[in-house]
């Protein structure tokens, strides 16, 4: 028997993504009761839908504010947080641009500038109202919308970690469509995590990250993105600009406890590029960086939680 027959995949499509759980027992209940879960929370935080309670903030919007369930309330209050920060290429108000863009759906178009500009007006996180007595949100103006596609998955990647820990599950990994979780080690003692060759097949690896009990979450411009006229267009928008972000990276992956800071990070880095990246992570040892850029170059933030095998020789390790 070698090590992998121990490991019950489990997989399903959900929030648009290929979702896959690997426990170290056969349990169908279990795997059906996260997938339960992982849908629940979709229903709360989807804006791809007409209804869900954040959508109800959105419909709201410029009108009244709405009250929201705790978990709910307190993902949005943390959004806020990090949109709001010097120069956050994080904005989570950011739902009339990605609209607009329509990036990773059918109807892509390059918006008029005119059009980008107008709808910059109404992404400003300052505009959401929060409320804790009533625990509400009041989006101020007219037009906006609240947008979690950046940090959803990694929430509920944390919840369902949560929920396998209190089942008594001391080892499983929970793949979101590119947002891993894990619990435990893997059967070999860590779990192996790939690092996807940028625009390549989707078995093409960079390498090899090796984590225990570990968040690993890649965003990278090479994931959702539609081409026009020989240019590349992308789905992590610059919310100064209203373009996507443009800068010598071509992904960013965390390594950390929990998945949402994964998320948060990913983004917050993305805009910072690798040098200010670098710095930045100075003070958040319990955060870890692997940068991958244009002129094919890898480069860690520091190595503390993990390891790395590099796979493919177009790629070199710097720094
Ligand atoms: P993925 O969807 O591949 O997991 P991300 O976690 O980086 O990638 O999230 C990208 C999504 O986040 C976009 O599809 C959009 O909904 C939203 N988004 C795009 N740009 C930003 C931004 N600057 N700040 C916050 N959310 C963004
Ligand atoms: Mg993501
Ligand atoms: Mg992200």
């Amino acid at each position: 028997m070698t090590p992998d027959d121990r490991v019950y995949a489990y997989s399903a499509v959900l929030m648009g993504s290929p979702i896959l759980l690997k426990l170290f027992e056969h349990n169908e209940t279990l795997a059906s009761n996260v997938f339960r879960l992982i849908k629940l929370q979709e229903t709360k935080l989807t804006v791809n839908r007409q209804q869900s309670e954040v959508m109800s903030v959105n419909h709201a919007a410029g009108d009244h504010a709405v009250a929201v369930s705790k978990p709910v309330f307190d993902l949005i209050r943390r959004a806020k947080a990090v949109s709001v920060l010097e120069n956050s290429s994080f904005n989570f108000t950011i739902g009339p641009l990605v609209k607009r863009w329509k990036i990773g759906f059918n109807g892509n178009s390059v918006p008029a500038a005119t059009d980008l500009q107008a709808l910059l007006k109404i992404t400003d996180p300052h505009d959401v109202i929060l409320d804790e007595s009533s625990q509400s949100v009041f989006l101020h103006k007219a037009g906006m919308e609240i947008d979690l596609g950046a940090i959803a998955k990694g929430y509920i990647a944390d919840v369902v970690r949560d929920f396998l820990r209190e089942q008594q599950v001391t080892q499983a990994l929970i793949n979101l469509g590119g947002n891993v979780q894990t619990l435990g080690a893997g059967a070999e003692g860590a779990w192996a995590i790939g690092l996807k060759k940028p625009f390549s097949t989707p078995e093409s690896l960079i390498g090899v990250i090796n984590v225990t009990n570990k968040s690993v979450v890649t965003s990278g411009i090479y994931e959702r993105y539609f081409e026009l006229n020989g240019q590349r267009y992308h789905h992590i928008l610059d919310p100064k600009t209203g373009y996507p972000l443009d800068n010598e990276l071509l992904s960013v992956t965390i390594i950390s406890d929990d998945s949402i800071d994964g998320d948060i990070y990913t983004t917050l880095l993305y805009g910072m590029g690798v040098e200010k990246s670098l710095r930045y992570l100075e003070n958040f040892p319990h955060i870890e960086a692997i940068f991958v850029t244009k002129d094919q170059q890898i480069i860690f933030s520091s190595q503390r939680q993990f390891t790395f095998m590099p796979l493919d020789p177009d790629y070199h390790i710097t720094g």
